[in-house]
């Protein structure tokens, strides 16, 4: 299974000058092409739009296409042929996948027709697949991209690639600077963990709450930031479109969007790697965060909670360490059930913080009482899994053990 590492770039003027510049070469390829591919339904001939049908178109017309009106001169030599290629297969995903769904072979949300890139409102990225590309050897703290230079980076980028092939390099910009991904070909190895299960309840409050009665408090950090991020967008509506001071405005929102961001990754990646690294069995519920996201007044707190991004970091954590991790059913009622006698409520309104059991009189807080069932739920799977002796099921397929029904939101929060 491919992973994927993230690393903030560090680039110098020149270099941030030709990350933008990379970036525009393939908007700009983009936008031939599928000018290209236009003109030959427009003139009702089939056109070839494989990756490789349009590279190739590319290759021969680029000599009259990447041109400086001004001077005449051509342009397309001074940058990397690979933000080409990843244009032409940028186009050739999105004709596909439009193609697929107005064939009926693709479910989903609705799939358009690829649209033109707009210089202003596309985010800048292009992507290195071949080449010499990716690690430097004698510096740990930079990558290198071919025709850029060797780019530092804020972190040790060859720690976390731990020796592993990189297959491919996208670079984007994001609110606050140039990321790299490189894409692994296999999960670095993981570290040994303890035994044993747990359950986690997730919630609004409390981001999370442990079965061993830790409570995770969840740092909202868009409630945190809205009255800054309200000024801002207040400001930026008054300014002049696309002047100087609407730039600077529009570039000091974009770093307070990273910065929510980035609050919240960091207490779930640090909340999801102690899971996997504590624990052998872990039990967590399947939320209906679109149909959760649907109330109203529980939306924007529920989107600023981010439980599907925490979910697929356990998941890919969990793969790679060889945990359990045990996704309980939509409709399994963790809340509902009494952790102590087994019995399980009709009704539990969301104003109930406490559990009340009315056959054996257990109370105990509700977060907590719904965390060590799903641990319990862990445990189960954890057992019948090691009764199976030799017929452990392959890792992969661990996760959606427990989750016949579930389906995939089509999007993140
Ligand atoms: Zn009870």
């Amino acid at each position: 299974m491919p992973s994927a590492v993230l690393v903030k770039l560090d680039p110098t003027p020149r270099q941030e000058r030709m990350l933008v510049a990379h970036a525009g070469a393939a908007r700009f390829a983009y936008n031939c092409l599928l000018a290209h591919v236009k003109a030959d339904m427009d003139a009702r001939v089939k056109p070839e739009w494989s990756m490789y049908a349009l590279r190739k178109w590319w290759n021969v017309n680029k000599r009259t296409l990447a041109v400086n009106a001004d001077t005449g001169l051509p342009w397309w030599q001074e940058y990397s042929k690979e933000a080409y290629s990843y244009a032409a297969q940028c186009l050739a995903n999105g004709l596909f996948n439009w193609s697929q769904f107005r064939h009926g072979k693709r479910y989903g949300r609705r799939v358009g027709f690829p649209a033109f890139k707009c210089k202003n409102k596309t985010r800048m990225a292009f992507a290195y697949t071949t080449g010499s590309f990716g690690i430097v050897a004698d510096n740990p703290h930079a990558v290198r991209l071919p025709k850029v230079g060797v780019v530092h980076c804020f972190e040790n980028v060859t720690k976390r690639v731990h020796g592993v092939h990189v297959l491919r390099m996208s670079v984007n910009k994001q609110g606050d600077g140039w990321y790299a991904s490189l894409t692994l070909d296999k999960q670095p190895a993981g570290v040994a963990h303890a035994h044993g299960n747990v359950g986690v309840d997730l919630g609004i409050k409390q981001f999370a709450t442990i079965s061993d009665g830790t409570v995770i408090p969840n740092p909202h950090p868009y409630r945190t930031a809205k009255r800054k991020i309200g000024r801002l967008q207040r400001k930026l509506g008054r300014q002049q479109y696309d002047s100087h001071r609407y730039q600077q405005t529009k570039q000091h929102l974009n770093a307070q969007y990273a910065r929510t961001r980035h609050i919240r990754l960091d207490m779930q990646h640090k909340l999801s790697t102690y899971l996997v690294r504590h624990w052998q069995s872990i039990g967590i519920e399947d939320l209906n965060v679109q149909g959760m996201v649907k109330n109203r007044r529980l939306a924007q707190a529920i989107q600023d909670a981010a439980f599907y991004q925490f979910r697929t970091l356990l998941t890919y954590k969990s793969l790679a360490s060889n945990t359990n991790l045990v996704i309980a059913d939509r409709f399994y009622p963790s809340s509902k059930t009494c952790s102590q006698c087994g019995s399980v409520k009709t009704k539990l309104s969301l104003t109930q913080r406490t559990y009340k059991c009315e056959h054996c009189g257990f109370e105990l807080d509700r977060d907590l009482n719904a965390a060590i069932n799903l641990a319990q739920l862990a445990k189960s799977a954890l057992e019948s899994l090691n009764a199976r002796g030799a017929d452990i099921r392959p890792v992969s397929n661990a996760p959606y053990r427990q989750s016949a029904m579930k389906r995939e939101p089509s999007s993140k929060h």
